[in-house]
């Protein structure tokens, strides 16, 4: 079931990507593996994935030990400063900085594990109040105040768009924060790169991609429905 879905998901992807005339090779499918069991991980690693993504840092440290060490894990969810110390030595991207203060404890912990760290910094595009990320007005000054800092690179920008019936709807905001960064990238700040855009989920990541997405992050659609119970 998870190689027919993962093969699925990359025709869409490879679809998304003809109609807006990109290469497919430009984006990065991760497989959203929170909540799901060890071996389902391993049958989606045996299908071609190497890059999973937890928004739990317990989920990282249970599944980083017992799985195969050329996996590229992602941290996707919220971080919490206390528990940084836990994943700087595991996650190759951090997805979900919407801080200044977040960012200098993971170029600290960084910098004790004799580290570095490349993260994307999260961006609330349609202004949600449930939602994590920085607003689109102070993104620019965020990512200029983490360039500062000696083990931490930013690499791109991440946005969770609004959970939408139909994911043109969410046109809009993929094409806005793809606008940031393309303003973010004219800033020339240095060390710091826009190259990474995250976004894009089960449900609206072909949307995504036309819109210049260089991540998507597909959970349901590549491992089925989560249960929480
Ligand atoms: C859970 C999650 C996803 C995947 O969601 P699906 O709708 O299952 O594809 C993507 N991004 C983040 C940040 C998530 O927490």
């Amino acid at each position: 079931m998870i190689n027919e879905n993962l093969m699925q998901v990359r025709k869409n992807i490879e679809a998304a990507c003809q109609k807006a005339g990109r290469n497919p090779e430009e984006v990065t499918l991760i497989a959203v593996s929170k909540t799901k069991p060890v071996p389902m991980l391993e049958e989606a690693y045996q299908a071609g994935s190497r890059d999973f993504g937890e928004n739990k840092v317990q989920e990282i440290m249970d599944k980083y030990p017992v799985l195969p060490d050329d996996i590229r894990w992602h941290m996707i969810g919220h971080l919490q400063r206390n528990k940084v110390k836990y994943i700087v030595d595991k996650v190759s991207l951090v997805h979900s900085v919407d801080s200044l203060r977040l960012a200098e404890e993971i170029s600290r912990q960084a910098e004790k594990k004799q580290t570095e760290l490349d993260i994307l910094v999260e961006v609330n595009i349609a202004q949600e109040e449930s939602k994590f990320g920085t607003s689109r007005a102070e993104a620019a000054q965020l990512v200029e105040e983490i360039a500062k800092l000696p083990c931490i690179h930013v690499k791109g920008l991440m946005t969770i768009a609004p959970f939408v019936e139909h994911p043109e709807e969410n046109r809009k905001y993929f094409r806005q924060i793809k606008e940031l960064s393309v303003d973010i990238e004219k800033k020339n700040i240095d060390n710091v790169s826009m190259s990474v855009l995250s976004m894009g989920m089960t449900n609206d990541y072909m949307v995504a991609v036309e819109e210049g997405a260089t991540m998507v992050r597909v959970g349901t659609g590549i491992f089925g429905e989560r249960n929480y119970n």
